[in-house]
């Protein structure tokens, strides 16, 4: 449980072993109602980038919706991801020949981003959501997510965002 992506420095990912990050897109890497990212994104990927450190986009929205996002950036990405499935995570590691072990997933959703990364075994951080609102069918999670935060924070009272 991280505050955002962009406090996630390379020195960090490298320390835990990790040379590629598979992240979300809306509300992870960018407001999930935003066309463009930010200087903040800009800089966080060239940090990480000049650690040699992977970033690919897996999400559940739309190529066309992930390409507007991205195109400054020229991330890779997997559209479509079916989350919390494990699809897209697995299609990642297929396609561009990443190790499980070496791998993180970020976003900004329990019952999406972290329950698909459990399901396949690859590591997960939990970031807050970049905006407060939601997509429409990002509002339905939020209510089960509430459910499951309540019932972990009685479960690990120390959990804590870092
Ligand atoms: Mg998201």
């Amino acid at each position: 449980m991280i505050e955002n992506i962009y406090s996630i420095s390379p020195e960090f990912l490298l320390d835990n072993n990790i040379n590629c990050v598979l992240t979300d897109l809306d509300n992870t890497l960018v407001p999930w109602n935003s066309k463009a990212g930010s200087d903040e994104l800009r800089n966080w990927l060239a940090s990480v980038k000049k650690y040699g450190i992977k970033v690919i986009v897996v999400s559940n929205n739309s190529h066309k919706r992930i390409q507007e996002a991205v195109r400054d950036y020229e991330l890779p990405f997997v559209p479509r991801a079916m989350k919390p499935l494990s699809i897209g995570i697995r299609h990642a590691i297929k396609t561009f020949h990443l190790s499980k072990k070496n791998t993180v997933m970020i976003g900004d959703q329990l019952m999406t981003d972290v329950v698909s990364a459990n399901s396949c075994g690859v590591r997960s951080i939990l970031v807050k959501p970049l905006v407060r609102t939601d997509a429409w069918n990002t509002t339905i999670n939020r209510g089960f997510e509430k459910i499951v935060w309540n019932m972990l924070i009685k479960k690990y009272p120390d959990l804590h965002w870092k």
